[in-house]
C-alpha cells in the first residue's frame, strides 16, 4: 500500500510513523509513505501557497496552483497504475471517517490524501478529490493529524502488517464492540478473571465472546446494532431479549 500525503508539515508525521507497528510495516515493505510539501510546488518567489479569501473574511485559504502541481506531480511518481487511485482530501464537510470505510481502504494499492490548514481550500481543489473525508464533527488546526489516524486505522488491516489475526476481533470490525480481555493474575486486588475463560472450553469461550460483545454494544452503541440487525444469529436475538427482559425487570 502506498499513501501520498500532500501537507505543508510533513515533519508531523515523523513521530507516529516512525514507532512501532506503522515503523515495522514500513521496514518490511508493506506499507510506504510519501510525504509531499506543497509549500514545493509553488512558483513564486516568496513560495505562497495561501492568500486572503476573495470577498472577505478571516484566514487564509489554500491557493489552487501548488495542490494542482502537487497532484500532477504524485501520479507522475506513481505511475500508470495510480490514474484511477482516489485522492481523499481531508475536510470537516466531508464522509465520516469508520471501520467499514477503513476497510474498503485497505483493498487498494495506492491513496493521496490532502491535508488542508488555516481557513481551508480554494473551492476549486475540491474537484481533485475523489471524496471528502472527516474523522469527525469536530474541527481541527489541519488534515495531519487526520490524515495520521486514517493511515494508521488503514495500515494495521493489511495482510501482515498485524502477527495474528486479531484485527477480526477488534471492536466494529464485525459490526459489534469488543468482548473484555484478561490476562495474567487470576485475581487481582479481589477482581477475578472470569472462569470460563480459565477452562480451555474453546466452543464455551466462543459464546462467552459473543455474548458480553453484544451485551456490550447493547449497553453503549445500541446503533451499532440496528445497523447490522441482518448479520444477527437466532442465538444473538435470543441473547439480546434476555438483556431487554433483565433490564425491564
Ligand atoms: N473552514 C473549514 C471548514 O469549515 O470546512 C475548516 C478548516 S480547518 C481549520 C483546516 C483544515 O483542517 C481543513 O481544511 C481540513 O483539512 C482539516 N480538518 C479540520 N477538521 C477536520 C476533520 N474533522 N476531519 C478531517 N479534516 C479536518
Amino acid at each position: 500500500m502506498r499513501f501520498d500525503i500532500l501537507t505543508l508539515f510533513p515533519d508531523m508525521f515523523t513521530g507516529p510513523l516512525s514507532e512501532s507497528i506503522m515503523k515495522r510495516a514500513q521496514v518490511a515493505g508493506l506499507v510506504e509513505v510519501n510525504l509531499w510539501n506543497i509549500r514545493d510546488f509553488a512558483t513564486d518567489k516568496h513560495r505562497q501557497v495561501d492568500d486572503s479569501p476573495f470577498g472577505g473574511g478571516a484566514g487564509m485559504v489554500l491557493k489552487p496552483e501548488p495542490m494542482y502541481r502537487a497532484v500532477e506531480a504524485v501520479r507522475e511518481q506513481a505511475g500508470a497504475g495510480s490514474q484511477d487511485s482516489p485522492i481523499y482530501l481531508l475536510s470537516p464537510q466531508g464522509q465520516v471517517f469508520d471501520q467499514e470505510m477503513a476497510k474498503q481502504m485497505s483493498n487498494l494499492t495506492q491513496m493521496t490524501l490532502i491535508c488542508g490548514h488555516y481557513e481551508g481550500f480554494d473551492e476549486r481543489i475540491r474537484r481533485l478529490a475523489t471524496a471528502e473525508v472527516s474523522i469527525g464533527d469536530f474541527v481541527l488546526t489541519g488534515g495531519e493529524l487526520p490524515a495520521m489516524l486514517i493511515i494508521d486505522a488503514v495500515t494495521r488491516l493489511l495482510p501482515g502488517v498485524l502477527d495474528s489475526d486479531s484485527p477480526l476481533d477488534d471492536s466494529l470490525y464485525n459490526g459489534l464492540l469488543e468482548y473484555p480481555q484478561y490476562t495474567r493474575p487470576r485475581v487481582f486486588r479481589n477482581m477475578e478473571v472470569p472462569e470460563v475463560l480459565l477452562s480451555g472450553h474453546h466452543e464455551k469461550i466462543r459464546q462467552w465472546r459473543r455474548r458480553e460483545s453484544l451485551f456490550r454494544t447493547w449497553q453503549r452503541r445500541p446503533d451499532l446494532l440496528k445497523r447490522m440487525a441482518d448479520r444477527l444469529t437466532e442465538q444473538d436475538r435470543k441473547w439480546l431479549a434476555e438483556f431487554a427482559d433483565a433490564a425491564d425487570e
